[in-house]
């Protein structure tokens, strides 16, 4: 494992939270099956519950889809995510990519991840997850959560449920990506509610749904202002003002109104301290 940033690091999915994955599968699933699947079908993420047949097929059916052009211009998620990323990065966090895939495919992701976030990502950490039965002789996984908390990650953005109760578990707050609202693999069921209210039951407190990558900015304090004094030549004060000097002190502590938040239980609370704290 790489050393560890001094900087904060915020962590980041990959597939459906900065690709469009679903629907390059979906797509290439029909051109190479003579499937008629749409992005509404994966109300799951056990692909074999979409596809039919075993897990061990479903993996086999990824590792051909990896193969495919589908996957190596696999879209970027078109919601100012790239902005959001870099505005991120403009704050000092040191962002990182932490997902499922294998290392069978780290050059593919590097080179997709180098066109469509250029500059953004410090690393890109593979968890090695849904291995085929070949690959379990000689690939080691790694859930999520033991990752975040080897990188000592702030933050999750993942648009799996699964991934997020179990990083949310550990204490890494997550930011549930469910794009538009459409990723129904991600939305809890419960017997005559509806997202919001079975959210509200089931999810833990440091876990929370979002919709649009703007929103996943929201939940950054703005960055405090490190002017604290703003100071202008004595000529242009009152000449009669009990402070002769050469200059004058003005207090402009009030011209940034966020520096004394911080996040903690899954949401940004008010510090008496003057520095940034992130709990
Ligand atoms: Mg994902």
């Amino acid at each position: 494992m790489p050393s560890v940033s001094h900087r904060r690091i915020v962590a980041v999915d990959l597939d459906d939270t900065l690709a469009h994955t679903i629907e390059a599968l979906a797509a290439w699933h029909n051109d190479t099956y003579d499937t008629d699947l749409k992005h509404s079908d994966f109300h799951t993420q056990n692909l074999w519950e979409v596809w039919g047949g075993s897990r061990e097929e479903a993996c086999q059916k990824v590792r051909e889809f990896y193969t495919s052009k589908h996957f190596l211009d696999l879209e970027p998620i078109n919601d100012y995510a790239l902005e959001s990323l870099r505005m991120l990065k403009r704050r000092r966090f040191s962002l990182v990519i932490v997902t499922s895939r294998q290392q069978l495919v780290a050059e593919e992701t590097k080179r997709w991840v180098d066109k469509c976030y250029p500059g953004v990502f410090d690393s890109i950490y593979f968890c090695n997850l849904y291995l085929t039965n070949a690959e379990q002789q000689e690939l080691i996984s790694k859930p999520k959560s033991a990752i975040l908390r080897e990188i000592n990650a702030e933050l999750l953005v993942e648009d799996s449920l699964e991934h997020a109760l179990e990083c949310a578990q550990v204490g890494v707050p997550v930011l549930l990506f469910d794009k538009d609202g459409q990723y129904t693999w991600n939305h809890l069921n419960i017997d005559g509610k509806g997202v919001q209210e079975a959210d509200a039951m089931i999810l833990p407190h440091n876990v929370t749904r979002i919709k649009t990558w703007k929103q996943v900015v929201a939940h950054f304090p703005k960055p405090a202002s490190p002017l604290r004094f703003c100071w202008v030549p004595s000529d242009f004060v009152n000449s009669d003002d009990e402070e002769s000097d050469d200059m004058k002190t003005v207090d402009v502590d009030d011209m940034s109104d966020d520096d004394n938040q911080y996040f903690q239980d899954g949401e940004w609370k008010k510090s008496s301290s003057r520095e940034l704290v992130w709990a």
